[in-house]
């Protein structure tokens, strides 16, 4: 979008984008710009086909403006623990629709879940204008003055062009944590996905993030090298991670839904997709390569075969890899009752392996729908597909 029609863009009332982080679920999501302004990652489902635009920062003030009125208004309807009665609910929401329904939902909602954080959208908005980006946050901070948290996610290439002087600006404006998606500190595998930044790139970007004194969370994606690539995804993203040192370092397994380019590859045999036991060695490689940094590793999302594979470095990380070494130690039937127990959301840990009542009903489906340790990994991978 030019300035120009950004200007001449008319408000169509509150907005909110398709994705937020895991950790953010119970943020308020402020939309400042729409989709994706990269959008060529090979592996990613989100933003296809859509346009990336700016949204005229009055607009999102806007946005602001009528999530606050609501806010208000539930505060004052509220009882000293915070509760509201459901008559003066209803009332105030016919009465809201007037104003703006979603703005109502999305502050009912945020209200509800004690109103701690923001999340702003989408997937980029640090590329915005950075006085419009300070202007957004001093509105969020004037209007929500108790809020403890103020996060974005950040393409690497937005964040190494924009000032250390300016990330500083933002932090004390408010914006506490920012997410990137570095998904792997390798060259080659950068490349090959099209993700548009380089192992360098990534550094540089999340040093900087740091230096600002702003929280940050990397995600980083096991089996994005495929096997071709897995050892070199494994090293290289654990050492640029080591230069980094982020708050938090998050995983989120590749899965290959038929509607992203990689699955192209993947049906023409260009891209070897990992077995859950080898997704499980580059796991394995990739932790115990892990050095020198205090991070805590998150393991919050279903696509992960390891639920538990969370701690803090350095003092978690013996018990972090003892979990995958267990795996791997496995008879194929018992490794075959955890892959399809945990992807059913049946099992959580390896420990529970030893409970025969939840084995007793993973070993019941596997023998109804025919699955074996030879076709686990492709009944999983069409599993997986659906938690995308
Ligand atoms: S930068 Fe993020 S949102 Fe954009 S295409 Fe890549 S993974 Fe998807």
């Amino acid at each position: 979008m030019t300035a120009s029609s950004k200007k001449t863009e008319k408000y169509g009332g509150f907005e909110q984008g398709p994705i937020r982080p895991p950790s953010e679920a119970q943020s308020l999501l402020i939309r400042i710009t729409r989709n994706c302004p990269w959008n060529r990652c090979t592996f990613c489902p989100v933003y296809k086909g859509e346009v990336f635009s700016l949204r005229p920062v009055d607009h999102v003030i806007a946005d602001i403006d009528v999530v606050s009125h609501h806010v208000e208004a539930l505060r004052r309807m509220s009882d000293a623990s915070g509760r509201i009665s459901q008559a003066d609910m209803n009332a105030y929401h016919l009465q809201a629709a007037a104003l703006d329904r979603p703005a109502f939902f999305a502050a009912a909602n945020w209200f509800a879940n004690g109103m701690a954080s923001i999340f702003l959208q989408d997937a980029n908005s640090l590329i915005i204008n950075p006085e419009e980006l300070l202007r957004i946050l001093r509105h969020l901070t004037a209007c929500f003055p108790w809020v403890r948290r103020i996060t974005s996610y950040a393409r690497s290439h937005t964040i190494a062009r924009i000032s250390d002087d300016f990330l500083t600006a933002f932090r004390m404006a408010g914006l506490n944590r920012i997410h990137i998606g570095l998904e792997s500190g390798s060259d080659e595998v950068l490349k090959q996905v099209k993700k548009g930044a380089d192992k360098k790139t990534h550094i540089l970007a999340g040093q900087k993030v740091k230096n600002a004194g702003i929280e940050l969370s990397e995600y980083v994606m096991p089996g994005l090298g495929g096997k071709a690539l897995s050892r070199v995804h494994a090293l290289e993203t654990a050492d640029a991670l080591n230069k980094i040192n982020p708050d938090f370092i998050r995983i989120r397994t590749l899965a290959i839904p038929s509607h992203v380019a990689l699955h192209e590859d993947y049906t023409a045999g260009r891209f070897e997709k990992l077995t859950d036991a080898e997704t499980a060695e580059e796991l394995l490689l990739f932790l115990e390569t892990l050095n020198g940094i205090t991070s805590a590793i998150k393991s919050d999302h279903i696509l992960n075969l390891f639920e538990e594979v969370e701690g803090n470095y350095p003092v978690d990380k013996a018990r972090m890899t003892s979990v995958v070494r267990q795996f791997l130690a496995l008879d194929p039937q018992r490794r075959l009752l955890y892959q399809v127990g945990r992807r059913l959301g049946l099992l959580s840990r390896l420990s529970d392996l030893n409970n025969p009542g939840l084995t007793g009903q993973v070993d019941e489906i596997c023998r109804q729908n025919g699955i074996t340790p030879k076709n686990a990994d492709d009944v999983i991978a069409d599993l997986m597909k659906r938690f995308i």
